[in-house]
């Protein structure tokens, strides 16, 4: 069986290794090494990327307990092997911090974490726990954490003898083969895992959580560690900075700021309303029955709709049309006497047209000129 080096010291990074076999599979190689410093996928932690000789490791995986390295090209003989270490060292950083966390909140509440979840493309570590937390006992855990990080203590791995487990309080996320790993942060948490972490919790640097959410009966919250968390701050630190000087307003003021924005918006909202109104009961005097159509330029079918309304109090059958020649015509036309779905008709077949709707409003569009338009109302007025 292969010899795991990570298990020795997660901190290797390279390392000469003989290659057992190597067998293509679907365009790749899947090497099998004598010792090898590359962690499986396991645990919630991705597998190990980086270089076997010249072949490039595009994934390591744990296959019948053995620790297969999927790679780009063929290997043989003994080569030097070196592990793609900003990803390593991210991994076991965010590995690391989810630990104090998960037992921290555990301490806290006594819930168990039932899932755990590094994403990659999200830079995020999400847990669940197997019952609801509130808010504040969730602040409480995020700032309890994060003062185990400054204390800077040691994070040891050990294999307790087969007789004395049971004299062991310790967190299991599952049941594991092999024998009991378990991972000790002094003070914060006694965890059952197969993972790599770092050797002091200062190394973890910082564990934000970012949201928290209902899951199956339990929460989800989601969590912002080591450098992912300076580059989620960095990030949002340039967004709030932005909105600042967009807003005029000083960074720790800018959400009450957006407030006052929405507010002043909803004031021009009501004030666009009342002019529009004020409009169509100025535009609505046009409608005669010598000629029962007004036409307005905005291009817009609420226009039409609210101009049609207003005119059906004036006269049998309203018109409204709303566009100019170019772009064409939105339509309404209303009625409190006569169903009008049956001018609609007549309307779309001459002028080119699209649309329905009920006896009292029809609406739709047109893309006829303003001299048809005249011409189409002239003769069924
Ligand atoms: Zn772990």
């Amino acid at each position: 069986m292969t010899d795991r080096l990570y298990y020795k010291d997660a901190y290797i990074r390279s390392f000469t290794a003989n290659v057992i076999s190597c067998t293509e599979k679907s365009g790749k190689y899947e090497i099998i090494l004598d010792r090898t410093a590359f962690f499986p996928e396991g645990g919630g932690q991705p597998g190990d990327r980086g270089a076997i000789g010249s072949s490039k490791v595009l994934d390591t995986v744990l296959r019948d307990d053995e620790i297969i390295h999927i790679c780009s090209s063929p290997e043989s003989g003994e080569c030097e092997c070196s592990l793609d270490w900003d990803f390593r060292f991210l991994n076991m950083q965010q590995h690391s911090g989810e630990h104090i966390f998960s037992g921290v909140l555990h301490s806290l509440t006594g819930l168990d974490n039932v899932g755990f979840h590094m994403s990659e493309s999200e830079k995020e570590v999400t847990v669940d726990f197997s019952g609801p937390v509130s808010d504040e006992t969730i602040a409480l855990a995020e700032k309890k954490t994060n003062e185990f990080i400054w204390a800077n203590v040691p994070v040891t791995c050990f294999y307790p003898p087969e007789d004395e487990i049971s004299s062991y309080d310790y967190r299991s996320k599952k049941e594991i083969d092999g024998p009991l790993r378990l991972v000790k942060i002094e003070g914060a948490d006694l965890c059952a895992c197969c993972g790599t972490h770092v050797a002091r919790t200062g190394e973890t640097g910082i564990v934000k959580v970012i949201t928290s959410e209902s899951n199956r009966g339990g929460v989800r919250i989601t969590l912002k560690i080591g450098s992912l968390a300076l580059e989620d701050y960095i990030e949002k630190n340039n967004s709030v900075l932005e909105i600042s000087a967009s807003l005029c307003a000083k960074h720790h003021e800018v959400s009450q700021a957006v407030e006052k924005l929405k507010e002043k918006q909803n004031d021009l909202r009501i004030e666009i309303s009342n002019l529009n109104k004020e409009i169509i009961s100025l535009l609505a005097r046009g409608f005669t029955d010598e000629f029962p159509c007004v036409v307005d330029s905005r291009g817009s079918s609420d226009f039409a709709r609210m101009l049609a309304d207003a005119g059906a109090s004036q006269v049998k059958i309203a018109f409204a049309f709303s566009g100019d020649d170019k772009n064409g015509y939105k339509y309404a036309v209303a009625s409190k006497l006569t169903d009008v779905r049956e001018t609609g008709k007549l309307l779309n077949s001459a002028l080119g047209g699209r649309g329905g709707g009920k006896p009292e409003m029809i609406m739709g569009s047109v893309s006829a000129s303003l001299e048809q338009i005249k011409a189409f109302i002239e003769s069924v007025k």
